[in-house]
């Protein structure tokens, strides 16, 4: 089967449906005019998509005979950022742009859609299509929730995230942890108020605040392993009305990383060591502290046969010497699949000075070398076949 020449045939419609996606952003679960146009062009295949969570599209691709499914997944979500770049298809929603590249996930699916299902008798199994919402605030959760996994089950997924920090032509996989999990936290310092003549009259928050920022540095440097990578950053720092008032209360917000399960209940369990932590410092201030820890993402862990396959089928589109490791401290919500069946999740290297698209993801000059875009459809159409032991 000679994909490359058909992909290459199909590359000016490739194009044009990731310049329209890319015009017209929406941000997640407001997605309408992007699923319309994604089921339309599926039923134009002869596919039967159905929604989910309102804009996310699902379509099953039914091979030669009953058999395994395999679940090819693309994020088709937005950013509230307003575009920077002056081009043809530059962002007619103001405040709303295609920043990660989840324009071209979703044109990559919808060709890749295309040439699988002229092969598709060559396909002892399923293919399921998922255009999934909202990866940007972990959509994916609320997807299997509604049963995306299930009916018919599926046994394996495989996503593809296009990539500037990679250069175009590279095709980053490693099995394990590739993604980071997140933890958001909110902590409240309790003091009291008084004068910044009168010091001694009151208790400070605002020292005992900056203590806690420097101190919970020690918690990835001198706690947990530096083989286990952990960074925990504060966004956000907010107290205090006037120059010469001793607030009542600090409040500080930030996030906790980790390229490894991490979390809660964890053997290294970093939101106990900062709550731990937190506490100990406000202590020797003479203040109190409240201290709140959610799960945004978990880290996307990936399966060691997944990533056999796929990295040689990736060595055969681009050469063995262009499929690299790679894993990045960003967060991505496919670890609601990675968690639940064996997966992989591969970077796409799209970064290329000459075409300007080295910009970092949700920059508002973020834009993709779209020649490397065919690269990724031949990774989801060959991975397919790979995974069904059909690759002649
Ligand atoms: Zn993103
Ligand atoms: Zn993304």
């Amino acid at each position: 089967m000679e994909f490359k020449a058909r992909i290459a045939e199909l590359k000016e419609e490739l194009i044009a449906l990731r310049r329209d996606f890319h015009m017209h952003p929406e941000l997640g679960f407001q997605e309408y005019r992007t699923a319309e146009k994604v089921e339309t062009f599926l039923k134009g295949l002869g596919l039967s998509p159905k929604r989910i969570a309102d804009t996310g599209v699902v379509a099953l691709i039914e091979g030669s005979s009953p058999g395994p499914v395999l679940m090819l997944r693309a994020d088709i979500d937005a950013l509230p950022i307003r575009e920077e770049n002056d081009l043809p298809y530059t962002s007619v929603n103001d405040g709303v742009m295609h920043a990660c590249g989840h324009d071209a996930h979703t044109a990559m699916l919808l060709i890749a859609a295309k040439v699988l299902t002229e092969y598709r008798n060559r396909i002892p199994g399923t293919v399921k299509l998922v255009f999934q919402p909202n990866e940007e605030i972990a959509g994916a959760e609320k997807l299997v929730e509604q049963g995306l996994m299930k009916n018919p089950d599926v046994n394996a997924a495989l996503g593809i995230h296009i990539w500037t920090p990679l250069p175009s032509g590279q095709i980053g996989i490693q099995s394990g942890a590739v993604m980071a999990s997140m933890d958001v936290f909110k902590i409240v310092i309790q003091g009291r108020g008084g004068h910044t003549g009168y010091p001694e009259s009151a208790v400070d928050p605002v020292i005992a605040a900056s203590a806690l920022v420097m101190d919970a540095q020690r918690i990835q440097t001198r706690e947990i392993s530096l083989m286990k990578p952990t960074v925990i950053m504060f966004g956000k720092i907010e107290g205090g009305t006037k120059n010469n008032i001793i607030p009542d209360t600090v409040t500080l917000e930030g996030s906790m990383r980790y390229l490894y399960a991490g979390g809660s209940g964890s053997e290294e369990d970093p939101p106990a060591r900062l709550k731990r932590l937190a506490e100990a410092v406000c202590a020797v201030h003479g203040c109190s502290c409240e201290v709140h820890v959610e799960r945004e993402n978990s880290a996307v862990v990936n399966d060691r046969g997944m990533v056999e396959l796929v990295h040689k089928t990736a060595s055969q589109i681009v050469g063995a010497d262009r499929v690299v490791g790679h894993a990045s401290m960003a967060g991505e919500d496919f670890s609601a699949y990675a968690s639940r069946v064996p997966a992989a999740f591969v970077f796409l290297g799209t970064g290329n000075p000459s075409k300007k698209s080295t910009y970092p993801h949700h920059n508002p000059r973020f834009n993709i070398d779209e020649d490397t875009m065919t690269t990724g459809v031949e990774l989801f159409v060959r991975s397919v076949f790979a995974y069904f032991g059909n690759t002649t």
